[in-house]
């Protein structure tokens, strides 16, 4: 057993380590202050980020969490609704910051997986009547994390985008993994975040750098958001150190992302075989895998607990269902081991029963 296997931890893809030339360029990092914006690492980060996704500018930011706030903030009012996905991060998991910092309240939409079609919203809209809160800003996830890392159709998104707009609402990408998005569909993470104001990726997810995210628009919204970052406390200094991570995670590790889909594709694949579980393989597209592991008789939470014991990391997300990530940390070998782990626990619960 490869010796980084002993511990195989698929709690999230968040887990990776920078890498010895991640490292390297750290140590190497020329920087300056970056609240002054003389920092010449993170100016080149922001615009190499700018490039990758389209848009006039972007600014880095230490969480993804910090990225979509800003963006919130920026395009609502207080007493405004958000529109977003039942299950989406910003409305489950950030500690209701939008209504914290922002003074909105989430209008939660249910959806199969994680994605919405413009009708589905519509019928949760309410008319522009001055005795109705207003619907400011709409929020799409992609991949959408609970969804199982599920993708959104490039024509869905857009025509969100144009019926939106067409209302006067903006629209913000949570795009934590749209590079995962992007390698799924063959496509420029461009073209997906194309028709939205704003968007946010994160480069300490599958990206694999240790710190950040970037969130990005038009220069006029970044020139805002400039701002905001600095009132929520994220006004780095010598941030250069962690761009030049960034940056190695921006252009080098995209490419990566496709074994990471083959490693959870095998994963999902295994696992359906395996007597108590079940897997939805249609909606394994990218590095999640969402099972159900009832039928051994345990709950998720056991079920876990069990796996831990013989050095598998994986969450559970409620009574009955675990989510597994993979990431660059945890390669072919790691996940074949995990595998062993997780049917000898299965089969082990049902001989019990
Ligand atoms: C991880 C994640 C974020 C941002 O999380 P931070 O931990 O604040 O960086 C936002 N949206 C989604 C969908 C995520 O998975």
């Amino acid at each position: 057993m490869p010796n980084e296997c002993r511990v195989v931890d698929l709690r999230s893809d968040t887990v990776t380590r920078p890498t010895p030339e991640m490292r390297r360029a750290m140590a190497e990092a020329e920087v300056g202050d970056d609240v002054y914006r003389e920092d010449p690492t993170v100016n080149r980060l922001e615009e190499r980020a700018a490039q990758a996704l389209g848009k006039e500018a972007a600014l880095f930011v230490p969480t993804g969490t910090m990225g979509n706030q800003i963006a919130i903030k920026l395009e609502s009012a207080p007493g405004d609704e958000v529109i977003c996905e039942e299950y989406s991060h910003v409305a489950n998991y950030e500690m209701g910051m939008m209504a914290a910092w922002s003074g909105c309240q989430p209008r939660l939409i249910p959806s199969e997986h994680g994605q919405l079609s413009w009708d589905q919203i519509q019928e949760r809209m309410r008319p522009d009547i001055y005795y109705y809160s207003r619907h400011a800003l709409v929020v799409l996830e992609n991949t959408h994390n609970m969804g199982g890392g599920t993708v959104y159709p490039i024509e869905a998104a857009q025509e969100i985008c144009d019926r939106a707009h067409e209302r006067g609402m903006r629209v913000h990408l949570d795009g934590a993994r749209i590079f995962n998005a992007a390698t799924y569909l063959g496509r420029p993470a461009a073209e997906l975040a194309a028709p939205f104001d704003s968007v946010m990726f994160c480069l300490s997810k599958g990206l694999g750098a240790p710190v950040g995210s970037l969130v990005a628009g038009s220069r006029e919204f970044i020139g805002r958001a400039l701002r905001v970052r600095k009132m929520m406390g994220g006004g780095m200094r010598q941030a250069g150190v962690l761009a030049a991570a960034g940056l190695i995670a921006l252009e080098k590790h995209p490419a990566k992302l496709a074994e990471d889909h083959r490693n959870a594709r095998y994963l999902a694949e295994a696992l359906s075989r395996l007597p108590g579980i079940q897997v939805d393989l249609g909606r394994v597209q990218t590095n999640i895998v969402m099972f159900d592991a009832s039928g051994t008789g345990l709950s998720a939470e056991e079920f876990s607990r069990r796996l831990k014991a013989r050095g598998v990391l994986i969450n559970p997300v409620n009574e009955t269902r675990l989510r597994l990530v993979t990431h660059s940390d945890a390669g072919r070998a790691c996940c074949e081991r995990a595998m062993a782990v997780i049917a000898e626990a299965a089969e082990a619960a049902l001989r019990a029963e």
